[in-house]
């Protein structure tokens, strides 16, 4: 490819991610500094710029970009924050929180995918991502509690112990609904009191899965 034409390219992906909505300078800036293409492998890197999700291995998907940008916008994620992802599927959204965040961790059930985010991570310098495999669905007790927390796959419910991981004050954005059907992006506050609970706008996510893959 022409250096033309991938920057034609980029310019096209920065404009879909706009007109649906990314307005957050911060999170732009994040995903025009992360290259997408790292992450999806094979016959579909040639897609890497298309708003779309895509395949990766085990099973799973890279989520579209502009559903990327919007899940992070909502999280508004500050510099000083410990951020927990749980879902690290291909590593391009956690790669884009690394660049709002002090320090992400992201959890996979799958070894093989995080033992190959883990190998981008290297590549590309993010040095501020913690990488570990599991089930994400108990969090991650010994970091706790954690200001944001995102997960990247649908949940019947948000789990309760990564509720009780986030600090009085802080965000979780999860995908809430069965797995096979529209879900809802659903936008978490914890109050002095409670959780203060806000619809954002329907999505479609692999499911949240309890337990270690067995292939991984
Ligand atoms: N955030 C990813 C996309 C996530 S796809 C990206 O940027 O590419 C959803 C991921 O959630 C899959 O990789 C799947 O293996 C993982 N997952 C599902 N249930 C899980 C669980 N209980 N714990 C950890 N990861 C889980």
């Amino acid at each position: 490819m022409t250096d033309n034409a991938a920057a034609e390219l980029k310019m096209q992906f920065m404009f879909a991610l706009r007109s649906k909505g990314v307005t957050d300078q911060r999170v732009l800036t994040a995903m025009e500094t992360i290259d997408r293409a790292p992450f999806v492998r094979g016959i579909f890197s040639e897609r890497a710029y298309d708003d779309t999700p895509l395949p990766i291995a085990c099973g799973q998907t890279i989520s579209q970009p502009s559903v990327v940008g919007l899940m992070t916008q909502a999280l508004d994620v500050q510099p000083r924050d410990k951020v927990l992802e749980v879902g690290t599927g291909s590593g391009y959204q956690a790669a884009i929180l690394s660049q709002l965040a002090r320090r992400v961790y992201t959890i996979d059930r799958h070894r093989r995918l995080v033992r190959e985010a883990r190998a981008v991570f290297e590549a590309m310098d993010l040095a501020n991502i913690t990488t570990l495999s599991g089930d994400g669905s108990f969090g991650l007790p010994d970091q706790a509690p954690f200001d944001r927390i995102i997960i990247t796959a649908a949940a019947e419910d948000p789990p309760g112990p990564l509720l009780a991981q986030l600090k009085v004050g802080g965000i979780m954005v999860v995908p809430v609904g069965q797995s096979d059907a529209v879900q809802s992006l659903i936008r978490v506050h914890r109050t002095e009191t409670g959780f203060d609970y806000e619809e954002l706008r329907p999505v479609r996510f692999v499911p949240l899965i309890e337990g270690l893959a067995p292939d991984s």
